[in-house]
């Protein structure tokens, strides 16, 4: 924080008032769910970006992200127009603000950030959320935390164009210490579940491969989907989406559907069943049960929904070598972006360097490791007078 403090008064020679913090997430199971209407498991993680601001008596915005050492300046009175870089978050957040109430009071605000971009930890809802709370704080629009995450998945939508679901958002707004979210994506009924992990830790590895061909493929897969569920309805099901299709039908399915869609339809089905199964799972403290879901899950999406890669298969092949090791998959939307294992607390030094070895020997990249904990959901103080 006080890199961030520093840096404002050298911007702005003046001290900040508001204080802000939004965390990554990390979906532990139930991937490509969300778009279907099913079920998602995620936490939020202490990885996080941080600002610093003051609100402004005018509607200027000036904002400067030390991450992209840049800075940036416009007009809240102003259309907002779509620049295709990082400032499009912060105008697709206003541009939502300003449908639910008025928007007129800017701010001079410094983010600094320690949760990697582009990686799948979702930067972008965290970047959206932080945003939200504070110029929803400064105009006075009083706003839940869920309403906050709907507001930022429809900024993602409709401003950056990105058709992401509402899972992203929903984890960095609402997350809880030592807990995941158990989301359902259809109704947003939620239950903060502890996660009792007693000797075992979360460590998220990154890949470290630039994601190319993640958004096309995810816009085929979300196409699939609805292609699938257009054809089960023709053939009289009574769905609306694969969420409300049971993993009983999928052999009568099967004779129904071109094969690529079944595939998708099945891990789509039963990765929801994984997610309702790893919740009760570790309500009974069944962690290494958990683990073995983890490691379907990852099979199926590099089976069935296709949307792994080589690198990602390394990561999860290397960290199950590892003794103590009870579960490894992909996480995000994968071709890249990161992994998400559970190890033994004693076993984490080994698995960071053996499997960082073996994947550098084996790709050429260089990966990184989050030991990770599990935290609260994006926050904002005022700072006090003293400090
Ligand atoms: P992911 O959400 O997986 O990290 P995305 O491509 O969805 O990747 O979002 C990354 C984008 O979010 C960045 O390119 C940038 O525009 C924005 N962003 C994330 N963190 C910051 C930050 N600290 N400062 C400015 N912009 C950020
Ligand atoms: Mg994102």
């Amino acid at each position: 924080m006080n890199e961030l403090k520093e840096k404002f008064k050298e911007l702005f020679s003046q001290k900040a008032t508001i204080e802000l913090r939004s965390p990554g997430r990390v979906n532990l199971i139930g991937e490509h769910t969300d778009y279907n209407d099913g079920f998602v498991f995620p936490a939020a993680i202490n990885l996080e970006i941080k600002g610093v601001a003051k609100p402004r008596n005018d509607s200027k915005i000036n904002v400067f992200s030390m991450d992209f050492n840049e800075l940036v300046s416009f007009e809240l009175s102003e259309e907002l127009k779509k620049e295709r870089n990082w400032s499009d978050y912060i105008k697709g957040v206003i541009n939502e603000l300003k449908n639910v109430g008025e928007v007129k009071r800017g701010a001079d605000i410094v983010f600094k950030s320690n949760l990697p971009v582009g990686s799948g930890l979702s930067s972008s809802a965290a970047f959206e959320v932080i945003n939200a709370l504070l110029f929803s704080k400064i105009n006075d629009i009083n706003l839940s935390p869920v309403d906050i995450a709907l507001l930022c998945q429809k900024a993602e939508n409709n401003f950056v164009g990105v058709n992401c679901g509402i899972m992203d958002q929903f984890a960095v707004a609402l997350g809880k210490n030592d807990s995941a979210i158990f989301l359902d994506t259809k109704t947003l009924d939620y239950e903060i579940v502890p996660l009792n992990m007693n000797e075992y830790k979360i460590i998220i590895s990154n890949t470290n491969k630039p994601r190319e061909l993640s958004s096309s493929a995810y816009n085929e897969r979300r196409k699939q989907c609805e292609k699938a569920v257009e054809i089960l309805k023709k053939n009289g099901y009574k769905i609306n989406s694969l969420r409300d299709v049971k993993s009983k039908d999928l052999s009568k399915i099967k004779k129904l559907l071109p094969e690529i869609n079944f595939k998708r339809v099945k891990h789509v089905v039963e990765e929801n069943e994984r997610v309702l199964k790893s919740v009760n799972l570790l309500k009974d403290g069944k962690i290494k049960d958990f683990g073995k879901l983890l490691n379907q899950s990852h099979t199926s999406l590099k089976n069935f929904y296709e949307v792994s890669c080589k690198e990602l298969d390394i990561l999860v092949e290397e960290a199950l070598k590892i003794e103590g090791t009870i579960g490894s998959r992909m996480t995000g939307a994968g071709f890249g972006g990161c992994t998400v294992s559970i190890v033994k607390e004693q076993s984490i030094n080994n698995f960071i360097e053996i499997v960082g070895k073996k994947y550098y020997e084996r790709t050429g990249l260089k990966p990184d490791f989050y030991v990770s904990e599990a935290v609260n959901g994006a926050e904002i103080f005022q700072i006090k007078e003293e400090e």
